[in-house]
Formats: C-alpha cells, structure tokens, sequence
C-alpha cells in the first residue's frame, strides 16, 4: 500500500525502476479511413448542443462546420467533413502548454506548484481555489492553466508569448498563427480570467504581473487550428514526443506519459470521469468546438464542431470521438480473455 507523505503525496517507492511501454497498433489503412468517414457521415446531421457566445467572436462560428482527423503515429491522416476549418484552439492549448513547462521544469517542478487532480467543477470556477487554499489543483482549468503558463520560460510576457507560440507550433508541425478577432474579443470579456489570476497573486501562486499572465493565456487560446493541427499535436503526444509529420522531438516520453495521464483524469472539465468511463481515452477540448483525443502508441483523433453541451465540449466531437474509439479499438481499459484471442477484438 502507498503511504501519504506529509504533503499530501503519494510515495509509491518504485525508485528509478525503467517504464516499460506496451500498447498495440491501429487497425489497417483502410479500415481507419473507413471508420473515419462512417463517423462522420454517422453525426454530420446532428444538431444537439449551442455554440460559445460567452466570448463574442465565438459566436461568429459556422454551426454547420464539422471536421474529423485521424492521424496515425506513423504520419498518416484521415480527414473527413470539414477537416480544414479553422478555430481558435481554446482550452485545448492548456494540454500542450502543460507539457512544455514540463519539458522545461520538470516532473517534480511542476507538480509541487500545480496539481494533478480533477476540481470536479467547472472550467472557470473560482471557488475551487479557495477550496484548496490558493493551490491550483487542475492544470486544465483556468487557475492551474493560468498558473502553468506563468511557468513558462521567459524574462517578459513577449518572450513567454513566443516560446508558447513555437512550441505549440511544433506539436503542430507548421507555423501556428493567432486570431486577433477572438484575442480582442476575449480580452474585452474576459474579467473572470483577471479575477482568478489576481486571486492566484494574491495566494503567492504566480509571482508575475497577473493581468500579463492573462494576455498570454489568452493568446495561447486564441491560436488557429484545424483538426488536421490537433490530430498531429495528439499524435506527437502518442508518438513518444515526436512529431509524426516532422520527426522532431517536441518533448520527451516521460512527459508525454505525464501529460496524458492528467488529460484523462481532467481534460473533459467536470465531466472527465464520464469520458473515461465511456470513451477510455485521455482527451481534451475547447469552447470553440475542438476536442483531441490521444491513443498512446497508435495516434489521435481531432475533432472540430462549435455545438457545445453544457460542461462545453462539442457534442458531435465527442460522439464522433466516442465511436472512433469503439471502432477502432482504443479504449485504454478494454481486452478480450486470453482464452478467446484470435476472436474479433474490439
Ligand atoms: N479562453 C477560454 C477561457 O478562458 C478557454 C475556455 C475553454 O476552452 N474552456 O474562458
């Protein structure tokens, strides 16, 4: 049995025993474009869930618009639909921005000044900090994104912006470029960010200007994806840390792994125990529409439909997600008996 130490944390005393990795492969070409387009052709119709309009340009999205991709650790994609619209890629910046201050920082770095837990509330929520006295709890929600991104190298805000920037763009593989009608728009809404950051300060949690912090966190939302962007920023967390289109190593296995290992437990806001329960995979996603959804081993699935539910993920996105994930057999938790093996594995 683990024993907690004094401060709160786990001591599992596995010392600096090697991480094995095991996972399996995707199922053939042809079969994974196959899946791609019957899930598409499967939700194109539905029209369930609203779009954002709590930040104004949101609002502009086309409901209509919906786009699908698989890319594969090997380098190969699958769009469907509208593969190829563009949104501001919102929330789901928080992943890759996590895993650079852990590629920068450290393991232990970041994990002693964020947590790694899910608040159970919403992604915006204010009272989870002084639930927890001050300490973010969730690098996925605005308090520890806020704080995460505080982290990230730099003497100014502009330096900060600039490392975001590329970093991101290589989990991309292309030059990511920000939407300065939603940066704007957001900027002009956003007082709650600046309320959480300043309460942050106010805890001794970031030791920056605040209303900096928030200009970079909300820049780092407003950078423009496609699906096509997200599925090969969830193939490079897949792939080891190497971007599959490029072959640059983006960030390092181990914090791959970490990074993953928080998005299941927290990526989908107050609903991520659900997510698990039915998709079985370590996801994230974003109020314009965007979700990404990340097979260790095998690759990822980005999606992009602006109708959201009322936690704030796409519903299209998740149920094209969640029949992907049963089609192409990656649920992290499902097997067949040993008994059985040969039979048809789902
Ligand atoms: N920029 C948005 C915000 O801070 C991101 C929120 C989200 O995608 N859930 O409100």
């Amino acid at each position: 049995m683990s024993t907690p130490t004094s401060d709160g944390k786990m001591d599992l005393d596995v010392g600096n025993v090697e991480q094995a990795v095991s996972t399996g492969a995707l199922p053939g070409w042809d079969d994974v474009e196959s899946h791609v387009g019957a899930a598409y052709e499967r939700y194109r119709s539905h029209q369930a869930g609203v779009v954002a309009d709590y930040i104004p340009a949101l609002a502009e999205a086309d409901p209509e618009a919906f786009g699908i991709t698989v890319a594969e650790v090997n380098g190969e994609l699958h769009p469907a639909g509208t593969a190829s619209a563009v949104f501001s890629i919102q929330s789901i910046a928080k992943a890759f921005v996590y895993a650079l201050v852990c590629e920068a920082l450290g393991h232990d770095g970041v994990r002693d000044r964020v947590g790694v837990n899910n608040t159970g509330l919403a992604f915006n929520s204010v009272i989870a900090i002084e639930l927890n006295d001050g300490h973010p709890m969730n690098p996925m929600v605005n308090a520890g994104a806020m704080a995460t991104t505080a982290m990230i190298p730099g003497a100014t805000a502009a330096e900060q912006w600039e490392q975001i920037r590329s970093g991101l763009s290589r989990f991309a593989g292309r030059q990511l470029e920000l939407d300065g009608g939603v940066y704007r728009s957001e900027m002009l809404t956003n007082q709650r960010n600046r309320a959480i950051a300043a309460l942050l300060e106010s805890y001794g949690r970031i030791h920056i200007d605040p209303l900096e912090v928030v200009d970079v966190y909300t820049r780092q939302c407003s950078l423009l994806v496609d699906s096509r962007d997200l599925a090969v920023m969830g193939a490079t967390l897949a792939d080891g840390g190497v971007n599959p289109l490029t072959q640059q190593r983006v960030v390092s296995a181990g914090v791959c792994r970490d990074t993953l290992s928080v998005l299941a437990a927290t990526g989908m806001y107050e609903r991520s125990g659900e997510w698990l329960f039915e998709i079985g995979l370590p996801a994230k996603s974003g109020v314009a529409g965007g979700i990404v959804a990340v097979a260790p081993g095998k690759g990822a699935i980005g999606t992009y439909s602006p109708r959201l539910d009322s936690a704030g993920n796409s519903v299209r996105g998740q149920r094209a997600t969640a029949y992907l994930s049963r089609t192409l057999g990656l649920n992290l938790f499902a097997s067949n008996a040993y008994s059985e093996q040969g039979s048809d594995q789902q």
